[in-house]
C-alpha cells in the first residue's frame, strides 16, 4: 500500500474479538465501552474521544439510533450499527394514578417483566427502580416477597428503567446540544426500592448507578440515589465504598423476635449486627444520614414502647425515620395502623430529635404504593391466557 493512499482512521478497523451477535451498549461501564469499541477495531488513539461521543449520545441525549449520532463519521456509525445495539427494556403498559403516579410494566430479555414506579412531586420526581425479577427474601409484609426470584437484572436493564422513564416523561435535552441543566428535573431522584434486594445484585446495581451518576450523561448526584436494603450486612460497607449513594434500610421492628418474622434476613444478621454496619456507613460514604424505613402494622410494631426502643437503638446514627402506613394487598396478613397511632409513634420519635415523616400513600389506586410491587407477569399472563381461552372458545 502506497503511503499516499487516503485511508481514514475510521475505516482502518480490524475486529478483534467481538462476541456473536450485536452487543447492547446500554449498561456497559466506560471501561467496558472502551473495550467494546477497541474490539470493534477503533484505533487506540481515537478511543477515548469515541467513548465520550457515544456515551453522550446514549446517556445525555437518549439517542438510540447510531445514524443520528451526527458527530461521528458515517462509516463509523455504520460500523457501530453492525456490531452494537442501544437497547432498553420495553414498556409493556403504563398506568397513571389519580395523583399522577405512573406505574410501568416493563419487559426485559427472556420475556420477564418488572414494575417501575414514577412518583411526581412539586419540584422533583422520584423513580422507584427494580433490581431483580422477584426476590429471594420473604419479608412477610411485602407483596413482592411472595414471588420467587427469577433472575438478577443486568446493569443495562437497571439503568434502562431510568432511560425508559425519561423517554416517557420526554425529558431528554435536545440531542447534540442540550445539557439538561435548565430548570428542575422531572426525574430528579432514584430509589432502588422496587422489586428485589439490590445488595444481592451488587455488581450490576453498582455499574448501573455509576452510569446514572456520570456527569456527562444522566448526571444524577449520588445524593439523589437511595439504595434500600433489607439488611445484607456484609455488602453495606462495599456499598459505601463503591457506590457512595444514600442508604435506606427496611428496619420495621425493634426486637429480633418481631424482625425475624417481618424481615427474615434478620435471622442471618440480627439487629445488633445491622446497626453496627449502619453506624459506619455515613462516614464511609460521606453521606449525612441513613433513612430507616418503618412500616406501620397494627398491633405488631406500632406501640409506644416500640417507638422508644427504636429511638434508643439508633442512638448515635444520623438518621431519619420514614413511617410508612402499610398498604394492604390481597391476602396480606397485616393491617395498617390507625392514623392516630401512627401520629403518636411519629411524635415520640420527633421529640427524641429525629425527623419522622409519615409517607403519604401514593398510587394506591393502581397498586403502585410501597410494598405492593409485584411483577404483573402472573396477572398479565393470566389475563392474556384468559383472553386467548375466550378467543379459542368463541372460535369453536
Ligand atoms: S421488602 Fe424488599 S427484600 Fe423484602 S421481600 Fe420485598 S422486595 Fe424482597
Amino acid at each position: 500500500m502506497s503511503a499516499s493512499t487516503p485511508i481514514t482512521q475510521d475505516v482502518m478497523t480490524i475486529p478483534r474479538k467481538l462476541p456473536e451477535g450485536p452487543v447492547n451498549l446500554v449498561g456497559l461501564t466506560r471501561d467496558q465501552l472502551r473495550q467494546a469499541l477497541l474490539d470493534m477495531g477503533t484505533p487506540e488513539k481515537q478511543v477515548k474521544m469515541r467513548v465520550n461521543q457515544v456515551w453522550q449520545w446514549i446517556y445525555q441525549w437518549g439517542v438510540r439510533d447510531f445514524d443520528a449520532m451526527t458527530n461521528l463519521a458515517k462509516t463509523y456509525r455504520a460500523q457501530l450499527a453492525e456490531h452494537f445495539v442501544v437497547d432498553i427494556p420495553e414498556m409493556v403498559s403504563k398506568q397513571v394514578s389519580a395523583d399522577g403516579t405512573r406505574k410501568y410494566l416493563v419487559r426485559i430479555a427472556g420475556g420477564h417483566e418488572v414494575e417501575v414506579v414514577y412518583i411526581p412531586e412539586t419540584d422533583r420526581g422520584t423513580l422507584c427502580v427494580s433490581s431483580q425479577v422477584g426476590c429471594t427474601l420473604t419479608c412477610s409484609f411485602c407483596h413482592t416477597g411472595t414471588q420467587k426470584l427469577v433472575r438478577n437484572l443486568t446493569a443495562g436493564e437497571i439503568v434502562g428503567q431510568i432511560m425508559m422513564a425519561r423517554d416517557d416523561l420526554d425529558e431528554w435535552p435536545e440531542p447534540g446540544v442540550g445539557t439538561g441543566d435548565a430548570g428542575p428535573r422531572l426525574l430528579s431522584n432514584v430509589v432502588l426500592m422496587g422489586m428485589g434486594e439490590p445488595l444481592y445484585n451488587f455488581d450490576n446495581v453498582r455499574n448501573a448507578m455509576k452510569i446514572a451518576m456520570d456527569g456527562e450523561g444522566i448526571s444524577l448526584s449520588r445524593r439523589r440515589i437511595t439504595l434500600s436494603t433489607s439488611g445484607v450486612v456484609p455488602e453495606i460497607a462495599k456499598c459505601a465504598e463503591e457506590i457512595g449513594c444514600m442508604l435506606a434500610v427496611s428496619f420495621h421492628a425493634t426486637t429480633d423476635e418481631v424482625r425475624d418474622k417481618l424481615v427474615p434476613i434478620n435471622k442471618r444478621w440480627n439487629i445488633k449486627e445491622l446497626l453496627d454496619a449502619l453506624r459506619a456507613y455515613p462516614k464511609l460514604s460521606n453521606s449525612e444520614r441513613i433513612t430507616f424505613e418503618y412500616v406501620m402494622l397494627k398491633d405488631v410494631n406500632d406501640s409506644d414502647d416500640d417507638a422508644r426502643r427504636l429511638v434508643k437503638l439508633i442512638q448515635g446514627i444520623p438518621a431519619k425515620i420514614n413511617l410508612i402506613p402499610f398498604n394492604e394487598w390481597p391476602g396480606s396478613p397485616y393491617q395498617r395502623s390507625d392514623w392516630a397511632r401512627i401520629e403518636k409513634f411519629a411524635d415520640i420519635i420527633y421529640k427524641a430529635g429525629y425527623a419522622s415523616p409519615i409517607r403519604t400513600p401514593r398510587g394506591e389506586d393502581i397498586m403502585a404504593a410501597c410494598g405492593q410491587l409485584k411483577s404483573a407477569t402472573e396477572r398479565a399472563r393470566k389475563s392474556r391466557a384468559q383472553i386467548e381461552a375466550e378467543a379459542g372458545l368463541s372460535q369453536q
